[in-house]
Order: C-alpha cells, then sequence, then structure tokens
C-alpha cells in the first residue's frame, strides 16, 4: 500500500479526477490539502479557506478508503478555530497551516494548536523555504518545538524542512532519544522536494541513518488535477534515492506506507 502524504488540490478537481490520477500512480490513500493557493482562494481571506474546506469536504465523501481531506486555516484569523471545528464536523480529517506572518510560538495562533492537539488530527505545516518569495524565517524547523506546548499532537513537516534539514532532523531525533517509538512521535517529515537535485541523495542518507524510516514519509505535492504520471514521476524520483542508498523492504514500507499511516491513525494494509 502506498500514501501519497502532499497532495495540493486546486478547486478545479473533482472525484473521479483525483481518484483516476491516484490509481494510475499506484497510490492507494491521497492526502488532500484544501486549496489555498490557486486562483480564488489565499490564506489571507478566511472566506475562501472556508469555501476550500468545503469543496474539500464534498470531494473526499464517500471515499474514506482512498482519500483524507486537510483542511486549511489561517490561525492569524479570529474564527480560525471555529473554522477548523467546522471543517472537521463537515467530513475533513486533519489539517495544513503555513506559517507566515506568524511563528508557532505565537499566543495568537495557539487556540487554534491547542484544537488540533485536542481532536488529535494529523497536522501538516509548510516548513523551510517559500519558493515563492515569501519570508520562510516563520518555518524554520526549530520553531516549530512550540508544538511541545500541545502534549498528543501528531505533526509532519513538509519537505523535511530544507534548507534546514539539520535542524529537522535535530527535532525529529529528540523524541527517539526520550525512548518514544517513531509511530508515537510527535514529528515526522514528508519528502516532498525540497531539496533540490545535488542535495537529495545526502539528505536522504542523513535523514534516514539519524531518525530512521519510521519519521519519514513520501509526499508528491502535485496539483491536482493531474496525470497520474506526474505523481508516479515524483515518486520514482524518491524510489532511485532509494535504489541508490540500497534500502532494504522495511525501509520502503515506512517510506511508502507505515509512517503516513500511523500519523493519519489508518490501517496499513500488506
Ligand atoms: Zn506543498
Amino acid at each position: 500500500m502506498v500514501i501519497d502524504a502532499h497532495l495540493h488540490c486546486t478547486g478545479r478537481e473533482t472525484a473521479t479526477d483525483v481518484m483516476r490520477s491516484l490509481d494510475d500512480a499506484g497510490i492507494d490513500v491521497g492526502v488532500l490539502l484544501a486549496p489555498f493557493l490557486s486562483d480564488g482562494y489565499s490564506l489571507g481571506d478566511a472566506a475562501s479557506l472556508r469555501r476550500a474546506n468545503d469543496h474539500l469536504a464534498t470531494l473526499v465523501h464517500g471515499h474514506g478508503d482512498r482519500l483524507r481531506g486537510l483542511a486549511v486555516v489561517n490561525p492569524l484569523h479570529p474564527g480560525a478555530t471555529d473554522d477548523l471545528q467546522r471543517a472537521v464536523d463537515a467530513g475533513l480529517s486533519g489539517v495544513k497551516m503555513v506559517p507566515s506572518g506568524w511563528f508557532p510560538h505565537d499566543d495568537r495562533v495557539q487556540s487554534t494548536l491547542a484544537l488540533a492537539a485536542r481532536l488529535k488530527l494529523p497536522m501538516l505545516f509548510h516548513a523551510g523555504i517559500f519558493i515563492d518569495g515569501r519570508s520562510g524565517r516563520y518555518c524554520r524547523p526549530v520553531e516549530f518545538e512550540a508544538l511541545r506546548e500541545h502534549p498528543g499532537a501528531r505533526v509532519t513537516l513538509a519537505h523535511l524542512g530544507w534548507p534546514w534539514t539539520d535542524e529537522a532532523i535535530a527535532l525529529g531525533l529528540i523524541d527517539l532519544i526520550n525512548g518514544v517509538p517513531p509511530h508515537q512521535a510527535m514529528f515526522r517529515f514528508d519528502l516532498s522536494f525540497g531539496p533540490p537535485p545535488s542535495y537529495r541523495l545526502e539528505v536522504l542518507r542523513r535523514a534516514l541513518e539519524v531518525l530512521g524510516p519510521g519519521l519519514l514519509q513520501f509526499g508528491s505535492d502535485c496539483f491536482l488535477p493531474c496525470p497520474g504520471e506526474e505523481i508516479a514521476s515524483r515518486r520514482g524520483v524518491l524510489q532511485a534515492l532509494l535504489d541508490e542508498l540500497q534500502a532494504d523492504d522495511a525501509t520502503r514500507q515506512s517510506i511508502w506506507c507505515d509512517t503516513a499511516a500511523a500519523w493519519l491513525g489508518l490501517p496499513c494494509r500488506p
């Protein structure tokens, strides 16, 4: 079983499109993010995010075995906690947030983080630099230490926090040092690139050596609707790196499925 733990909706896709793309790419479960980067949707516009979450809730409805929908909220918006609760009530099962103009330790965002932790929602955060020129300073992995104020939070940091991959690995290591098993750790990392090609092999080697595969999961970071080949080709990039590192079957099983399944609270079929 293969989970793509990072797929963007744009608002233009239908459940049929998504299913076809997943089938063509050999993906069993897709973790879909409500649209926030495409026309008509913006992190600065709370009403557009409510529309985005409604769109996604409708899309995933009846497809719980294949699709997981992550609401997008901007915790700086005054109604963010209500919007998150509403999205969960509508059928979304996790939340994606993008620190931009706020740090995870910011007092103004604690109520939203607390709600997500209390509901045991899988949380996905952008981590690392932005490609659109926004400041990445809010998204350095070390900033996410603030989540430790919310015990029980289940967090994935995207892109292994590139270019701060050492910082991300250090953050992930703390739970392991303290004897927390990977599937119960607070932080895990998605291998959606992230690091430009010349960094990838070394970054993945280090992450595997230090964290092990139980804190690493695949995410294509593709924008739907897209042909399955696009998702498959991103999967192929990771596959080639794993081949080059001579990763064993257990390592691959974790990265393709087990790590994300534990984060999502899903059983991982063989
Ligand atoms: Zn993304």
